[in-house]
């Protein structure tokens, strides 16, 4: 063994290929059993109406607490979930679920104006994705204009699938239509006019920074007014402190979300906070 020599250094490199392979299928062989086996629950971040100054809804975030790996970010399933196409069978899961919530909710007397919901690119290009989304609004009851679905840049970029027929579907529907992380992809403001947006999500990274990095300031500004003169609404996420939401308040940003106003909560408590509301105004 020792005469091998450079030879370690290889069988280092490929014993840590064999870990990461290997994390990677026992990810995957639990995420496909995850919905059987019950391991995914929904959490809800409330969103803040600025001008109205109450909540007024809430977005969805997918939870998974694998029975043999613990809690796994999305950051890391959600990317596999991809590859692997499960997030077709997950992302339908998470919208009849989180439809259900909101019919359950508003059945209890919460004022609830919005359930926002991420929609994977591959899931949106999926076939007959608007079919499901009508379909599942049927089953649940909701009404198709609380239903937003939170699609990415990059969903949007790819021209060959007919991008704008779907979108166009969707609209058909009643639902409504938000770019989330705003900001960070390449989509290019010619082509996004064309496209029935209702609302743009600033990302996060400059909303953090908007108090001491003028260019990060400058970009928020810049997207409040884009949205402004294309007719669209802007949330801010990410907010994490006072001063930012009195910048973006200054700035007419029209929603909050973030860690400042409420962190995502498990449906009961998410229903408790939004519930308030009834009280409070
Ligand atoms: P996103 O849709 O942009 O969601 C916002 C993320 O920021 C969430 O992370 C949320 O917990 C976190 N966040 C909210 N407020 C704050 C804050 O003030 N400070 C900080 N540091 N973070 C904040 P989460 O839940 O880990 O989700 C990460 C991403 O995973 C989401 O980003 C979304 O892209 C994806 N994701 C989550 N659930 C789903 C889902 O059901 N389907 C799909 N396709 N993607 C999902
Ligand atoms: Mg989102
Ligand atoms: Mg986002
Ligand atoms: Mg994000």
């Amino acid at each position: 063994h020792s005469k091998r020599g450079g030879g370690d250094g290889y069988q280092y490199f490929s014993i840590k290929m064999t870990e990461v392979a290997l994390r990677r299928l026992t990810l995957e062989n639990n995420l496909r059993k995850a919905i059987e086996r019950g391991e995914f629950a929904l959490h809800y971040q409330p969103i803040f109406d600025v001008a109205e100054g109450r909540f007024l809804g809430a977005e969805a975030l997918l939870r998974w607490n694998s029975g043999e790996l613990g809690h796994i970010s999305p950051a890391e399933f959600i990317v596999l979930a991809e590859e692997t196409g499960l997030i077709i069978s997950i992302g339908e899961w998470v919208l009849r679920q989180a439809c259900q919530q909101a019919v359950s909710w508003l059945n209890q007397g919460v004022l609830l104006s919005r359930m926002a919901v991420n929609v994977s690119g591959v899931q949106f290009l999926h076939k007959d994705f608007a079919a499901l989304v009508e379909t599942i609004l049927a089953e649940t009851g909701l009404k198709s204009s609380i239903l937003e679905l939170e699609l990415t840049e990059t969903a949007l970029i790819s021209d060959e699938y007919g991008i704008l027929d779907i979108l166009t579907s969707l609209k058909h529907i009643g639902v409504q239509l938000a770019i989330d992380d705003f900001g960070m992809g390449y989509s290019s403001l010619s082509r996004l006019k064309n496209f029935p947006i209702d609302r743009l999500k600033i990302d996060r990274s400059f909303v953090c920074s908007i108090e001491q990095d003028s260019g990060d300031a400058a970009i928020a500004i810049a997207i409040i007014a884009m949205a402004e003169s294309m007719a669209m609404k802007v949330t801010a996420e990410g907010v994490e402190t006072a001063g930012q939401l009195a910048f973006l308040k200054s700035k007419r940003c029209h929603e909050i979300q973030g860690y400042f106003l409420s962190r995502p909560l498990p449906a009961g408590q998410a229903g408790e906070f939004l519930m308030k509301q009834r009280y409070e105004n």
